[in-house]
């Protein structure tokens, strides 16, 4: 899903740029799709924020990197947790995923491929460090639990998977 689809001022977006996803500081806020609406009403700065899933605490971080971004150039910003509909990993913009990539994650497949891959143990997720499949899970929860641990069987590196299941 692109941004031109969502209810988001151009001019707001120079300063949701600057704010990032504190577990994958390569991503903002808006490559990651939780910015739903940004709009300035009466001088104030109004944000629909979905979590990437309901108590992750990164959002708390978020929504208070948000407003201190938008107190920065002397504008007050309110941040509102909308959780309908849920985040999916489909809204992580293409230039994200590329992001997350070189950042050493592996790129969300899609819910039924998490199934075989976490579940049934096929062999689909890539290694951002050789771009093999031939990987193996180590652990459902990675460094945070949207992430799983993987290892390559090939360069024997291990990293993260952006898991869709959640
Ligand atoms: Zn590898």
């Amino acid at each position: 899903m692109s941004i031109e689809n969502l209810n988001i001022e151009k001019d707001l977006i120079s300063v949701l740029e600057t704010v990032s996803d504190p577990e994958i500081p390569v991503l903002s806020v808006l490559a990651l799709g939780v910015i739903r609406e940004a709009i300035e009403v009466d001088g104030i700065v109004k944000i629909k924020l979905t979590p990437t899933y309901s108590g992750c605490p990164a959002m708390d971080v978020i929504s208070d990197d948000l407003k201190a971004a938008f107190s920065e150039i002397g504008k007050k910003a309110e941040v509102e947790l909308v959780l309908s509909p849920a985040w999916s990993t489909d809204w992580i913009s293409e230039e994200g995923l590329q992001k997350m990539e070189e950042y050493g994650i592996s790129r969300p497949l899609s819910e039924s491929h998490d199934i075989d891959v976490l579940l049934h143990g096929k062999k689909l997720v890539k290694c951002p460090q050789c771009g093999s499949t031939n990987t193996h899970l180590v652990s459902q929860f990675g460094s945070t639990a949207c992430k799983a641990l993987f290892k390559c069987d090939d360069c024997h590196e291990p990293f993260d998977y952006f898991k869709c299941l959640k």
